[in-house]
């Protein structure tokens, strides 16, 4: 072990964890070398370096803006990256309506931003924000207020942001049904659930958005089904509800469309993006439509280091990137690839027995073990390889074998965030030795 390791061991705060205690040296493509070996990363840093590590267009990209601008602060004057990356962003918006950019760090600032324009705009200053159960927006005291996956990112550090419910999400396991349970059931339950919600704890006129992400991320990898945006829309256009949806980690490419919000067509009054917007230099946004944020005073949006001239040069690469080498191609292809070899495992006699569900968009894709049915496994961290927990020891065998994968929280759930640009000889790399370690533990 070096001596920075010790170092880390020693000194990094305790309360960050980390799938090993390992020294991550350097990112190429689909790869993470480490002090010991090299991986297969089938976690892009929790679905942030989407075109690969250091892509050579991306890294050509800062590298020249390093030398131009480095901060170019956004309450001084625009910087150009920051209007081109607008210019980019602006045609493949999941809406035409969503015309009106600001830029921020990360995507916890970039949810809170979101609640304050929702509040502003929508006139009710201490409106209730109505989030799912399962969701994940972030850690900060905002943020983690409206994360709902697992209790540790909120538990006693006494009360966040104040006007927070949450309404479940259609997803049978987490709702106490069978897998089996048909999607219309699911819907059905959730809107009605929420307009109990409506009527019995926070009226229409105290809510001033409902926020999700329309693939639930670290709760589970699970796609909102359709009907259930449609219903939502219909509840918010009905309640002058503000709609907000966080595609920190479904978007750019990473379902299989720009945006996942594509599939339904359901307009957000307010996006939030971030995560593959710049593969991996900090970069989040507010997208939403100018009416909304001509309410906003002058001056209340934005930061020290928001929209960052690297980070949006980078952004303004990624964007071409995803254009000219045709990465919505390549995920499509992949993900026919991942979710082939997930079903063989799925229906296999020897392997069956395990699995409890395999879903998913893209390379976004879930995988849920049965151990996770007989009841929530509390707080499962970024690596639990107990006794009852299919899926961590599943990952631990992975590690074992040089492919690196993230579970998700609070149910057995394996997930699979490949770089989008991950190669054919890759995937079926990573597919090898995930049906390898299944096979182990199966036995
Ligand atoms: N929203 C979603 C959907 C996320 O997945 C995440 C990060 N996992 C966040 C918000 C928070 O982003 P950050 O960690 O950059 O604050």
């Amino acid at each position: 072990m070096t001596d920075l390791i010790k170092t880390g061991q020693k000194h990094v705060a305790s309360g960050c964890g980390r799938i090993k205690d390992h020294m991550i040296e350097k990112g190429e493509g689909s790869w993470l070398h480490t002090n010991e070996t090299k991986y297969l990363d089938f976690t892009c840093g929790i679905g942030v370096t989407n075109l690969g590590h250091c892509h050579p267009r991306v890294t050509k990209a800062a590298q020249e803006q390093v030398a131009t601008l480095v901060h170019g602060q956004c309450s001084i004057g625009f910087h150009r990256p920051y209007v081109q990356l607008i210019e980019k962003l602006l045609p493949v918006m999941p809406h035409p309506s969503l015309d009106s950019f600001f830029f921020l760090n990360s995507g916890s600032e970039a949810v809170e931003n979101a609640v304050k324009i929702a509040r502003k705009s929508s006139g009710k200053t201490h409106g209730n924000i109505i989030c799912m159960q399962g969701s994940y927006h972030g850690r900060t005291y905002g943020a983690s207020a409206l994360t709902k996956s697992k209790t540790i990112y909120a538990e006693q550090v006494g009360h966040g942001m104040p006007g927070i419910f949450a309404t479940p999400f259609p997803y049978a396991h987490q709702m106490g049904l069978p897998q089996s349970t048909p999607e219309d059931e699911l819907v059905k339950q959730c809107l009605f659930q929420l307009e109990m919600l409506l009527a019995q704890q926070s009226a229409p006129a105290d809510t001033a958005a409902i926020i999700l992400e329309p693939v639930i991320g670290e709760g589970g990898y699970v796609p909102a089904p359709s009907s259930y945006l449609h219903g939502l829309r219909q509840i918010c256009d009905d309640n002058n509800i503000m709609l907000i949806i966080d595609e920190v980690q479904s978007g750019f490419g990473r379902t299989g469309k720009y945006f996942a919000s594509e599939y339904s067509g359901v307009r957000p009054d307010i996006l939030v993006i971030a995560k593959g917007i710049a593969n991996g230099f900090p970069l989040s946004g507010v997208v939403t439509r100018k009416e909304l944020t001509d309410k906003m005073p002058k001056g209340s949006l934005g930061g020290t280091y928001s929209g960052n001239a690297i980070s949006c040069a980078a952004g303004v690469e990624c964007a071409n990137i995803m254009r000219e080498e045709k990465i919505l191609d390549n995920v499509k292809a992949r993900s026919a690839e991942l979710l082939a070899a997930l079903k063989e495992l799925q229906t296999d006699s020897e392997t069956k027995h395990l699995f409890a569900d395999v879903r998913g968009l893209g390379l976004m894709i879930g995988v849920e073990f049965v151990s996770s049915s007989k009841h929530p496994i509390p707080n499962a961290s970024i690596s639990n390889a107990t006794p009852n927990n299919v899926g961590g020891r599943v990952q631990k065998r992975c590690l074992e074998k040089g492919l690196m994968l993230l579970t998700t929280s609070a149910f057995d759930v394996i997930r699979f965030i490949p770089p989008l640009t991950i190669t054919k000889d890759e995937m079926e790399l990573g597919c090898k030795i995930f049906k390898e370690s299944v096979r182990e533990v199966a036995k």
